[in-house]
């Protein structure tokens, strides 16, 4: 079941189960990372959820929270169906680079194939931050590139619990 609310003409919010949702409280993992997680093929808000479950699996990650999704129309090749967004707060002792190995094996266990740059996907993860850190690397852009100039990224991200120490 879900709860949908229309921001405008293209934005769509959506409430689940899972999203938005807050899990573990106290994690003893090093570092916070945020991961932005989307896609526009079959099922997305089923395969965000079937998601959870997977990293809930792995003992060197813990989800702490999930954001609302939002639906947002496609940028670059825009003669795709709409993509469904959300972010994920997640605890990892994993070194960054290790960690986006990690996610981008993830993506392809939930059938992303890769084609051409902005092409319609399963699932699509990414870094939006990574502790403090700021890496700028061949492989790896970490705080993510443009994360304030999209919806995508932005909307979902103010939904999040902040934490205050
Ligand atoms: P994409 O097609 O958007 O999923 O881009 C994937 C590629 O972007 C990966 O192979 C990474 O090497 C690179 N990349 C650079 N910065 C990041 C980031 N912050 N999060 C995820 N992938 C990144």
């Amino acid at each position: 079941m879900s709860l949908q609310r229309h921001l405008s003409k293209d934005l769509i919010l959506y409430k689940n189960l899972l999203f938005p949702s807050q899990f573990v409280k106290v994690s003893t993992l090093r570092y916070s990372c945020v991961v932005g997680i989307g896609g526009n093929i079959g099922d997305v808000c089923r395969r965000f959820n079937h998601l959870i479950f997977a990293l809930k699996r792995f003992v060197g990650v813990d989800v702490m929270q999930s954001s609302v999704i939002v639906k947002n129309p496609p940028f670059g090749f825009t003669e795709q169906k709409d993509f469904y967004n959300a972010v994920l707060e997640l605890r990892t002792s994993m070194q960054a680079h290790r960690f986006l190995n990690f996610l981008l094996r993830l993506e392809k266990r939930f059938g992303r194939k890769r084609s051409f740059a902005n092409a319609p996907r399963t699932l699509d993860l990414d870094i939006i931050f990574f502790d403090n850190r700021v890496i700028d690397t061949e492989k790896l852009s970490v705080p993510h590139p443009h994360w304030r100039e999209r919806e995508s990224v932005v909307i979902p991200l103010s939904s999040l619990h902040v934490k205050r120490s």
